[in-house]
């Protein structure tokens, strides 16, 4: 608390108050986070659970910043989204995570990562320019476009016809589609079917109640039965525990995604990882 003067005092929250000047500060910083290259992307494993080995990665920006260090994507997605900036952000996220991937193909050979993943922003796929971008992307990078994966979050997909025809033109370059975030959004399992996707992400918040929560995972269990019948492949994500890992291998889930196996890496850090372990 501090005094304001005859005996009135105002509670200082400096949490509020770091809130604040951080949100003020974060569009213009991430105009000119892009402009001088502040932005880069880091990399999280992707692990076969049938198999047990890596099959891909998914791409994860990072923004470092000269004065606050290491900013979340959770903090500045949204304001990239508002201000439009998410155009150019993603598209050099798409990029960067191709030319990786072409890079990793050349000096790993069989084993590089199988795939990578990188995320789509709504706003991203409100601009008819998208398809020609992804297509420019792969075709620079040299990789196969069935390589590179995109996702888009549920309540997208579900709710809006425009973004579904986009998605059906991005697929039939031979990207693939996933479905983030299964599970949290608007769209159920009923309408799995009517989704131009090829994998479905089971969120977080479901794998982390797994073992506690019949509801959760009998929710699970529905979600990969669905996907199964409808061709599609599932991931779960956010598994931080070996029981986690073993009871949504059980549940014949196909990939897996967590602490448990890896945080996201630097570019740098991918290869050594992908080494060090069994193929
Ligand atoms: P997401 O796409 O659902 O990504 C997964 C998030 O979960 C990542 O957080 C990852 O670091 C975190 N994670 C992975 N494994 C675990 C685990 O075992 N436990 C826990 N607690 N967390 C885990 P991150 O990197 O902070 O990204 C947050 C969100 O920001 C992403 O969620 C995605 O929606 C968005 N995002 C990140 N990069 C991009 C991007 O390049 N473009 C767009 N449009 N969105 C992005
Ligand atoms: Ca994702
Ligand atoms: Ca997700
Ligand atoms: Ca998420």
């Amino acid at each position: 608390a501090k005094r304001t003067g005859r005996g009135r005092y105002v509670v200082f929250d400096p949490a509020m108050h770091e809130r604040l000047a951080r949100s003020v500060a974060t569009e213009a910083d991430l105009r000119l986070a892009l402009q001088r290259n502040e932005l880069f992307v880091v990399y999280q494993p992707v692990v076969d659970l049938q198999r047990g080995g890596p099959c891909g990665v998914e791409a994860l920006v990072r923004w470092r910043h000269p004065q606050r260090g290491l900013v979340s994507p959770l903090e500045f997605i949204a304001v990239a989204e508002e201000s439009g900036l998410i155009v150019a952000l993603g598209a050099h996220v798409l990029r960067t995570a191709c030319q990786q991937l072409a890079a990793w193909q050349r000096s790993l050979g069989a084993q590089a990562p199988a795939s990578v993943a990188v995320n789509l922003s709504a706003v991203q796929l409100r601009q008819p320019s998208l398809v020609a971008e992804v297509q420019r992307c792969v075709a620079e990078a040299g990789i196969a476009p069935g390589a590179l994966q995109l996702e888009v979050t549920e309540s997208l997909a579900a709710q809006d016809e425009t973004a579904r025809a986009r998605l059906r033109e991005i697929k039939a370059l031979g990207v693939r589609i996933a479905l983030d975030d299964f599970g949290t959004g608007y769209s159920s399992l009923a309408c799995l079917h009517q989704l131009p996707v090829d994998t479905v992400k089971i969120d977080r918040s479901f794998v982390s109640h797994a073992e506690t929560s019949d509801y959760h995972r009998v929710l699970i269990e529905a979600t990969i039965r669905v996907a199964r019948t409808l061709g599609m492949d599932t991931v779960a994500e956010g598994i931080e525990t070996p029981s986690q890992a073993a009871l949504l291998q059980r549940l014949d889930c196909g990939r897996g995604q967590g602490y448990l196996w890896s945080p996201p890496l630097a570019a740098e850090a991918v290869a050594p990882w992908l080494l060090q372990r069994p193929p």
